[in-house]
């Protein structure tokens, strides 16, 4: 058998999704062109737009297609603070966010930018007083991530995006891990810019979104023939931006909310049954605050990634503590944040769930882990 439970790291692409991208490659043209294949291609790229636009509450003219949920992160955070630094130099983040939050943050840092990290409980979620207290007179940017991508917890996002417009300071949100999940309106939420990736929802990898509302001033991080607004140059690229436009029409069709029930159904399958069979675990992230793919757990005394290989062996594919970490040999940032010690840290998993994951995978799961958890324990003994 092979379950795959690592979508949080990627989805496979949806079948349909795939078929219209095969059609689009009839359509070769280069969108900037005024002949009529060209015309086509533009065409295309702004049914998507429109698409997407619609399902978070927005305009056309504020979505920006990118190469993904990394180069939307780096457009917001870069692209605003470079067209805003007349306004001031401070920026507030969390101390969670993913390395393509983060890295940008400290390399402006590096240039005299101030950033607040604030702190997250042991439940992974910030104080929203700490964030009012945080907020200067100087502070422009306010990016905090709608949902974590190791532990799953959502944020206070519509209390962030209310504090954020009463000080008139622009609020992003890192929302990959929810956008596929859960219906999103910028408008109710007072959210100025969200980054989204197509490969976390069954699109294809390296295509993206920054949704940024229209009055804002943002300036673009690469220069050239001046499209998507002049705020992401280079040629479109039409298949993906196709398949994501279909991707988000099949989130749309009842979609999500069913897939988050399913989703939720699968997670606590996995939940209850780790806890029955298995002593001395840990869950990690938040019980009530939190979205419905990610389980993310600490087993104690054991090395998470010898876990996962030996997972691997027996065709159930999860991540360590995330999938970009895992290669690293400290800690996860996450894990330490939310005051794990390393220990525990090492011995976690992430288990991710996405549409196909059925119940029998669970099972399939719960017959497998037990034993190899056992396994390890009596071998560091
Ligand atoms: C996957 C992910 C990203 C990066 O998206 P890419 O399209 O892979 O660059 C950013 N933020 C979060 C929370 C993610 O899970």
């Amino acid at each position: 058998m092979k379950v795959y439970a690592d979508n949080a790291a990627s989805t496979k692409i949806d079948d349909e999704v795939l078929s219209i991208m095969d059609e689009g490659n009839e359509h070769y043209g280069n969108p900037s062109c005024v002949h009529s294949m060209g015309k086509k291609s533009k065409e295309l790229i702004e049914t998507a737009r429109e698409q997407i636009a619609k399902s978070i509450g927005a305009k056309p003219n504020e979505i920006i297609f990118t190469s993904g949920g990394t180069e939307s992160n780096n457009l917001a955070i870069q692209g605003f603070v470079e067209a805003n630094s007349n306004r001031g130099y401070h920026i507030i983040t969390t101390s969670i966010e993913h390395a393509s939050v983060l890295n940008p943050l400290k390399y402006l840092q590096y240039n005299g930018y101030e950033v607040t990290f604030l702190p997250v409980n042991n439940e992974g979620l910030i104080d929203v007083r700490q964030l009012r207290r945080a907020i200067r007179k100087n502070t422009i940017l306010i990016s905090i991530m709608f949902a974590n991508n190791e532990i799953g917890t959502l944020q206070p996002i519509k209390e962030i995006g209310s504090i954020s417009k009463q000080y008139n300071i622009c609020f992003h949100t890192d929302a990959v891990q929810v956008f596929g999940h859960c219906k999103i309106n910028v408008n109710e939420l007072d959210i100025d810019m969200m980054s989204i990736s197509g490969h976390k929802f069954y699109a294809p990898k390296g295509i993206g979104i920054l949704y940024a509302r229209n009055d804002l001033n943002l300036f673009p991080i690469i220069y050239g023939g001046g499209q998507e607004f002049n705020l992401r140059s280079g040629t479109e690229n039409v298949n993906s931006i196709i398949g994501m436009g279909k991707a988000v029409e099949l989130l749309n069709k009842t979609e999500k909310d069913n897939n988050a029930a399913h989703l939720l159904i699968l997670k606590n399958k996995l939940i209850d049954g780790i806890s029955a069979k298995i002593s001395n675990v840990k869950f990690n992230g938040s019980m009530e605050y939190s979205i419905p793919s990610i389980v993310n757990v600490s087993f104690k005394g054991v090395d998470g990634i010898s876990l996962v290989d030996m997972l691997d062996a027996k065709g159930i594919y999860v991540s360590s503590g995330s999938a970009c970490a895992s290669s690293h040999l400290k800690p996860s940032h996450v894990l330490s944040a939310i005051g794990l010690n390393d220990n525990l840290a090492y011995g976690s998993l992430r288990f991710s769930f996405g549409k196909y994951n059925t119940e029998d995978d669970v099972n399939y799961i719960l017959d497998v882990l037990p034993g190899l958890v056992e396994k390890l324990r009596e071998q560091s003994r």
